[in-house]
């Protein structure tokens, strides 16, 4: 934990989110700013900048929750993204994970 991290305070409920799910490792909710209807963020629960500072145990948690919530949307296609650093574009420094749906084209979004 890191107390200055909102991502921290999202999984302490310090910072209101909408939840997807939660377990002892990772924690899921939706992108305050979507780039796409049900854009959501995956998070280990163990606080770290990058992909190298998160334990491998925590990180075998994130890619089966990946594919359950890719699933949940409905979308036919969508993006994994993970950033790492500023050039990488990359703004909160919590390892996080972008399920990003991309809707079919008659919806009109994204
Ligand atoms: P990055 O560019 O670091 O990979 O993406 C950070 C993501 O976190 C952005 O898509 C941004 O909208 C999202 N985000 C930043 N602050 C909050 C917040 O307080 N709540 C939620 N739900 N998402 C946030
Ligand atoms: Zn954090």
């Amino acid at each position: 934990m890191s107390a200055a991290c909102i991502f921290c305070k999202i999984i302490k409920g310090d910072i209101p989110s909408f939840k997807l799910f939660e377990n002892d490792k990772v924690f899921a909710f939706l992108d305050i700013q979507p780039l796409s209807r049900g854009h959501a963020l995956i998070i280990p629960k163990y606080h770290g900048a990058k992909l190298v500072d998160i334990p491998d145990d925590s990180l075998t948690e994130v890619l089966p929750l990946a594919k359950r919530i890719a699933k949940a949307t409905g979308a036919a296609d969508y993006n994994i993204l993970q950033n790492n650093g500023r050039a990488a574009h990359q703004v909160v420094d919590h390892v996080h994970f972008h399920v990003i749906p991309k809707p079919n084209e008659t919806e009109g979004l994204g």
